[in-house]
């Protein structure tokens, strides 16, 4: 996991366990991924959410198919909307990601240890 601890994607409702799977998903994400990212950024990456069990996924408002419950998907963020930006542009340059979604405070980026991956940008704010 090199810059990332398996407990920083723990789901948040505190009760659950992270299945095998979820687990084995994550850290093709942090691999391919986040690692890459955090080695180009310099600096510490915080990571806002990882893996969801149904019910905390269900709680916090995600989708109904979100990544989220696999463990393909994390929401990142350096701590500041620059530091996002030059956060989203390395994760574009380095081409690896199935999704990356760019909020006002934080990004969204998945990653499919099985599957293709569609390298598909989309934005969530005016
Ligand atoms: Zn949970």
């Amino acid at each position: 996991m090199k810059y990332f601890k398996k407990e920083e994607f723990l789901c948040r409702c505190g009760k659950c366990k992270m299945p095998a799977e979820a687990e084995a998903n994550i850290e093709a994400l942090v691999e391919n991924v986040l690692n890459p990212a955090r080695q180009s950024y310099g600096k510490q990456i915080f990571v806002n959410s990882g893996y969801r069990c149904p019910e905390h996924n269900a709680a916090v408002g995600g989708v109904k198919n979100s990544q989220h419950m696999k463990g393909e998907a994390a929401d990142i963020t350096t701590g500041t909307v620059e530091g996002n930006w030059t956060l989203k542009k390395l994760i574009e340059e380095n081409g690896n990601f199935d999704q990356l979604i760019t909020y006002p405070t934080f990004l969204h980026v998945s990653w499919k240890r099985n599957g293709s991956n569609r390298r598909q940008r989309l934005r969530k704010y005016q």
